[in-house]
């Protein structure tokens, strides 16, 4: 999508200055970030410079301290109402999370289920759908990330990948406008690794809109739209692939860039 067209339409994420401490440390201090409905956002930085905390923020896992975030046309976590701000309740913190899916460096399958229960519990456990539906839906979530054979495995009988691929097919069981992935190969053998970002690269071919924090340049050159460097809790600077990543304006980014390549 080329950013002229990604401009004259609503963002699906705003950040506008978000902020976020933990007791006296300041990991964010003011975060402003637009993500366009389709566009592929990689978010590149050193460790603890705050990536993770700020999808943890967008997916309400942490509230922020200060600043605002939108998804969509709503606040995340608080709501206006006649001028005052009031704290969002817990079904409505439930509700604005389920529009959104997250996937981890850990899968964090359930043990005791297979990858097709692992699929279909949240769709029959939050939107009531029934049973025999949820796992047809499964299925073919599976043979999108292509485990449609591996379906009655138990994720001990799986690899990395696939356990991760699992992973991925469930956070879009809940049909998400948007998806966080936060280090999804990170915990991965080596070998492990492409088979993960294919699937991730199909999302995206897809239309998905995502928000990735990795450290795979190869994979955010080819498929982001957009690349964010952060450090120290700020962006610090965002463009193409290309301008980011080949041609950076900012030492620290070069600096972090010849670390990581
Ligand atoms: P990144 O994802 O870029 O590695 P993080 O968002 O995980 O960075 O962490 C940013 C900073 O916030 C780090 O210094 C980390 O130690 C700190 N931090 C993260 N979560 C907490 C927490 N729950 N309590 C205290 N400090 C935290």
């Amino acid at each position: 999508m080329s950013a002229g067209a990604a401009e004259k339409r609503t963002p699906l994420v705003r950040s506008v200055n978000a902020i976020k401490s933990f007791g006296d440390t300041r990991v964010l201090d003011g975060i402003d970030l637009e993500v366009h409905p389709g566009e592929v956002v990689c978010l590149l930085g050193p460790s603890g410079s705050g990536k993770t905390t700020f999808l943890r923020l967008i997916n309400q896992m942490e509230t922020l301290t200060g600043g605002r975030i939108w998804v969509g046309d709503e606040l995340v976590g608080i709501v206006e109402r006649k001028g005052r701000l009031h704290r969002r309740t817990d079904a409505d913190i439930a509700r604005q999370r389920a529009r959104i899916g997250m996937v981890f460096q850990r899968f964090n399958l359930f043990p005791h289920m297979t990858a097709l229960d692992n699929v279909a519990e949240a769709p029959v456990q939050v939107k009531r759908i029934p049973r025999a539906r949820a796992r047809e839906s499964a299925l073919e979530l599976l043979a999108m990330v292509g485990l449609a054979e591996r379906a009655d495995f138990y994720p001990s009988q799986l690899s990395g990948g696939q356990q991760q691929r699992v992973a991925i097919a469930r956070a879009l069981a809940m049909e998400p406008e948007l998806m966080l992935f936060d280090e999804p190969t990170s915990a991965l053998d080596p070998e492990l690794v492409g088979e993960v970002l294919e699937v991730m690269r199909t999302l995206a071919a897809e239309g998905m809109t995502m928000i990735v924090v990795t450290h795979e340049i190869g994979f955010a050159r080819q498929v982001a739209d957009r690349v964010v460097f952060m450090d120290g809790g700020v962006v610090v600077e965002e463009g193409t692939p290309d301008q980011v990543l080949r041609h950076p304006r900012h030492e620290r980014t070069r600096a972090f860039l010849d670390r990581v390549r």
